[in-house]
């Protein structure tokens, strides 16, 4: 009996848990919180990532630690790492941890993307808003995500603005500033990577925003050919540079023809989640694959497959479990606002049947503004 440590304990780890138990697993989830939702079916631990002694425990109740919680730090990561196989291993997570990190091997591995400039002080960001020009963001380099940590620079005069929402954290958590870019499209690519260096990926997945924060996903995403080759290769350059082992998501604008990196995450991933009802073998299932040293599922879609995220409350799941492959996932979360409670999965064999489906759940629901890019991306 294996028994898998997952470090975080949120609807990520959930879902590891979920395709973990018909392969025979275990699991044991390590989280700061008590109402850590993968402790609703998981034995939970409960510590700080910093404690060393609650850390000792965990170690010694698991054969193998992977992370549902990218922002770990990287010196418990490397701690554990001498006790017990960690994957992602811990110099890839330290790296997919810091924006700016991620960007220098972006570049370094000729992966396009936005220019972007380490920020120590507030003169230092004039400078470089001049010279990247405006709009640009100012983020953290740590810590951030699904939006916060960041500030969009229209012009010049907004400079001061951004150093005063984000110039404290110049020592903590870092700074650096991006050039903006006016994408037509956001794709991901989640791939999985095998302990034996096997690497595959699911479809492009098309990605839609609000508020920095994911609303819907589709798969396979309206792109071309060449632009699903592109990202691919990309996201395997990344991999096979980290020696990485597991599932991660490279994020990516298109803009026009051309493909630019935002950002990787080095886990399961949101923009992943369709892969659960809508693919050959879901990300969950081939991430503990991978770190297991087990055979790598098929990544195939089948047909087209959408995810909607539910933020803040859950909706009434009716008009979602009245569709023929209509897919509920609650989290077992309490509401809360900008929360990610839950999502639905959506499958079709063809791109109208998808796209009626989401309509109809749209206006059941009233969430016409959030179908409504898919439906669009759907019906071409
Ligand atoms: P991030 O936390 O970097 O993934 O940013 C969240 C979202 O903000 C992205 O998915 C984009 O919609 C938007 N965004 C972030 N960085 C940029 C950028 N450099 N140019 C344009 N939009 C961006």
């Amino acid at each position: 009996m294996t028994t898998v440590g997952i470090l975080g304990g949120g609807q990520l780890a959930r879902m590891m848990v979920l395709a973990g138990a018909p392969l025979g697993l275990r699991f044991v989830v390590f989280d700061p919180a008590a109402d850590a939702c993968a402790g609703q079916l998981a034995p939970l631990q409960v510590g700080a990532f910093d404690d060393l002694d609650a850390l000792a425990e965990f170690a010694g109740k698991v054969d193998v630690v992977t992370f549902d919680f990218e922002n770990v730090p990287a010196a418990s990561a490397r701690w554990l790492a001498e006790r017990k196989p960690v994957f992602p291993n811990p110099a890839a997570l330290a790296v997919a941890q810091d924006r700016l990190s991620e960007k220098t091997l972006f570049r370094e591995l000729g992966i396009p993307l936005p220019p972007f400039a380490d920020i120590r002080s507030r003169d230092e960001l004039a400078a470089k808003v001049a010279g990247f020009g405006t709009p640009c963001i100012l983020k953290t380099r740590r810590l951030g995500y699904d939006g916060k940590g960041q500030f969009r620079i229209r012009g010049a005069a907004d400079v001061d603005a951004a150093w005063q929402a984000l110039g404290a954290q110049v020592e903590t958590t870092g700074l650096i500033l991006e050039g903006f870019v006016a994408f037509d499209r956001e794709v991901s690519v989640v791939a999985v990577r095998g302990r034996d260096g096997e690497f595959r990926a699911w479809p492009l997945t098309g990605n839609w925003h609000v508020d920095g924060v994911l609303s819907a996903s589709l798969a396979p995403a309206v792109a071309t050919a060449a632009q699903h080759d592109t990202a691919i290769a990309y996201a395997r350059r990344v991999a096979e540079h980290l020696d990485y082992v597991g599932v991660f998501a490279l994020e990516l604008f298109c803009r026009g023809d051309e493909l630019l990196a935002n950002e990787m995450a080095p886990r399961v991933h949101n923009s992943g989640h369709w892969t659960s009802d809508g693919a050959e073998t879901s990300q969950f299932e081939n991430h503990l694959r991978a770190v297991l040293g087990l055979p790598l599922g098929d990544t195939r879609v089948l047909g087209r497959a959408c995810m909607l995220n539910w933020i803040g409350a859950m909706p009434d799941a009716d008009a979602v479990l009245a569709e023929p492959a209509g897919h509920w996932h609650d989290y077992g979360k309490q509401p809360r606002e900008g929360r990610k409670v839950g999502h639905a999965n959506l499958r079709a064999d063809d791109a109208g049947a998808l796209a009626d489906a989401l309509e109809r759940i749209g206006n059941a629901l009233g969430r016409q503004a959030q179908v409504e890019p898919v439906v669009r991306a759907l019906r071409g």
